[in-house]
Parts: structure tokens; sequence; C-alpha cells
């Protein structure tokens, strides 16, 4: 049989790749410590769960929903954008619910990419946005990051041709997987930068809430004529430990959010309605456990960060996201190094060089490993340290 040319040149998953490695290590009866994908440890809230536990009683939702959602779940998500950032979205027009924000996010090139088109996106970068691309047999065309940069693209670099060509530019601040953070004045740039060339900016804002120090993640909706050439893709995955459930959000101009609801209406049906409740439940309910998450991750990243240090990896503390983006030493690749650590010490991070050519030379560590793993994990990383000092 003969599978289409877009199956075929889909690179593997890189956490398929990963998990395959880990399952083989514990196969051979090796404890595996994983700094590997970035998926929240803690549980889901209770009163979140409540909120399920109640409507799955409820026969009305045992029926197909609406792909467009519950009207009172459009509206939390409204209502959410209000008081998060100030910004007021039509619930009918301007938001739409998503099966998780990795669903729209690959959904959304069938709006913009035809055959042949052009769309920017940073890298390293979140796999999904060239996958979509590919899938809707458009090409990728990349803006290389850098730690010079603060991780952030020079739009004044793209070429006038390509820009010219370009439909869409996507970005994703707090970055994964950097950790860098973009400030309103850089998302007003990107507005200017797509009036000029006619191209829809689409931001990934997963880790709105997942920020340390006292920083606040800005929206890109904040920026000014924002709405009128973009749209935002939020998550309740990680603020409220919720990837389990599926539920994100995509708000912004109108005419993009009445595209995606076109293409998502004829290929999906809506989120089922008893987890449409719990997201009324976490955006509408108290706000407590997002501070209390921030506070576990932060001590965890002082910690890595500390221990990456030491083993000889250099890295700036993120400001937000859930990962620790650590320098490898000159001369040995991000797959070497993750699978030299692994071997040695049955700890496994993320190659740097599967986000993108530009990750090379980088790993990236999560913080959604459990505080006892974290301790087993460093301290293996400090025997490995030590056994490199007398060898
Ligand atoms: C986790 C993540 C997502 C996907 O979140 P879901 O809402 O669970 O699909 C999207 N973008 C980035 C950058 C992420 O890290």
């Amino acid at each position: 049989m003969e599978f289409a040319r877009r199956v075929q040149e889909l690179p593997p998953y890189l956490f398929a790749e990963i998990s395959r490695k880990i399952a083989a290590k514990r196969a051979q009866g090796i404890e595996v410590v994983s700094f590997g994908i970035g998926d929240p440890d803690l549980p889901t809230p209770p009163h979140i769960i409540a909120a399920l536990q109640r409507a799955a009683e409820e026969p009305a939702n045992h029926r197909y929903p609406e792909t467009e959602g519950l009207p009172e779940l459009r509206q939390a998500m409204a209502d959410w954008y209000e008081r998060r950032y100030g910004l007021s979205f039509d619930p009918a027009k301007e938001v739409l619910p998503l099966i998780g924000s990795k669903e729209g996010i690959g959904h959304v090139a069938l709006c913009f990419i035809d055959p042949g088109d052009t769309a920017l996106q940073p890298d390293p970068a979140y796999p999904v946005y060239a996958v979509g691309t590919m899938f809707a047999c458009g090409h990728t065309y990349t803006l290389p990051l850098d730690e010079e940069g603060g991780w952030l693209p020079d739009l004044e670099a793209v070429p006038a041709d390509v820009a010219h060509r370009a439909r869409v530019l996507w970005l994703n601040y707090p970055n994964n997987p950097t950790g860098a953070v973009a400030d309103r004045e850089f998302f007003e740039r990107a507005v200017a930068f797509a009036r000029k060339y006619d191209i829809a900016v689409l931001h990934d804002l997963a880790y709105s809430d997942v920020t340390y120090d006292g920083y606040d993640a800005p929206s890109f909706m904040q920026a000014k004529g924002a709405r009128e050439v973009g749209i935002e893709f939020s998550s309740l995955s990680k603020t409220y430990n919720m990837t389990g459930w599926r539920l994100g959000t995509a708000v912004g101009n109108a005419g993009m959010i009445d595209a995606l609801m076109r293409v998502k209406s004829n290929l999906d049906s809506g989120i089922p309605q008893a987890i449409q409740q719990m997201g009324i439940a976490a955006l509408r309910g108290p706000q407590d456990a997002v501070a209390e998450h921030n506070a576990v991750y932060q001590a965890r990243r002082d910690r890595v960060v500390t221990a990456m240090r030491q083993i000889g990896l250099r890295c700036t503390p993120p400001r937000a996201s859930l990962y620790v983006w650590a320098q490898i030493p000159a001369g040995e690749t991000s797959i070497g190094f993750a699978g030299r650590l692994l071997d040695d010490t049955g700890v496994v991070v993320t190659p740097g060089i599967g986000y993108g050519e530009q990750g090379e030379g980088y790993v990236r560590l999560s913080l959604t490993t459990p505080d006892t793993a974290i301790d087993e994990g460093l301290r293996r990383l400090a025997a490995w340290r030590s056994e490199a000092a007398k060898a």
C-alpha cells in the first residue's frame, strides 16, 4: 500500500522517538528520569474535576456538541481575556473553542495555505506549525532565532520577495523550547510587518500564565492593530494542568476566526460538552492553583538551572514556560549529548535539533518532572560530574 507523500515525508514525532528510547532502557531494567515532554505532573484542580462529574450525569451532554462550542464557554473565554488582559472579544464572532490549542494550530494552515504558499515561522519552534503547513502543501520559510537576538525573529531581515509571498507568520511567546519572552513593542513591530506585506499573524500563547519572578506575559492581541491582522491561540492545558482534557481557545480577527470555524466544522464536532463544562469551571472558578503551580515550577527551575551549570551547560533561568534551555559544550551534537547522558545516567533531556536547526547546540529540560524524580535526576548528574572530573 502506498501512502501519500505528506505521510511519507512526516518527520518522526520527536517525543515518539524519545519514548521508544525510554521504553528500551526500562526494558533493560534501568530506572529512567525524564525531563523530556512538557506535560504537567500535578493533577487538575478538584473543582474542575467536580464540574466534569456533574456534567457527565447530564443527558444533554451525551449528544453531539456544536463545533463552535457552548455559548457559555465562549463567554467564559471572552471574560477571561477581559480580566486577564483588559481586552474584549465578541464571544459570537471573535472567540472559538478548540480541542486543545494544538488542534487549532494544526488546522489553521488550511485557512491560509494553498499548495506552494509560504509560511514564516521561527527556528527553533514547536513542531506543529511546520507540520500544519506541510499538510496544506505549503512550505516553511524559517526565521532563525538565537540567544544574541533574545530568541526573537529579526523581521527586517526577511527578504522582501519572501515577505510578499508569505501568507502567515507564526510567533510563540513565552516560547517553547527556549523559554524566551517578548514584549508588546515586539508584537507591535510584528503587526507593522504583517500590515506592510498583508500577512496573517498567528500567535501561540500556550504559556500565558506559566510565569516566574512576578513576570506578566503580554498577549499579542494587546498590540495596537493586532485584531486587524491576527489571531491568538491559548490553552487551558498548562495553566490548569489540563493537558489530558483538551481545551484551547482562538481569539482575534473575526474573519480569521470564521475561516477556522468553517474548516473545523467540516472535520470535527467540537469539544465533548462535559469537558466544555470543565473549561467554564476552570476559567470562572478560583485561580489560586495557578500561582501554587508556578511556585512549584519556579523552585524546580532554580534547581535545574543550578544543576545544568554545575555540569558545564550554560543557561538563563526562564521567566516563563515550562522549560530550561541549556547550551551544551561545543563539539558535540544535541542528539549525541542527550544520548550520552541517557546512556551514562538514565536521565532524559530533549535534543534541541528536534525543534529546528537553530536548536542545535542546546537541550531542553521540562519542569514537569515530579520533585522526587528531580532529586534522583540531579543526584545522578552530580555523580556524573564527579566521575568526569576524576577521568
Ligand atoms: C503545549 C503546547 C501547545 C499545545 O497545547 P494544547 O492546548 O494542549 O494542545 C501549543 N503550543 C505550544 C508552544 C505548547 O508548548
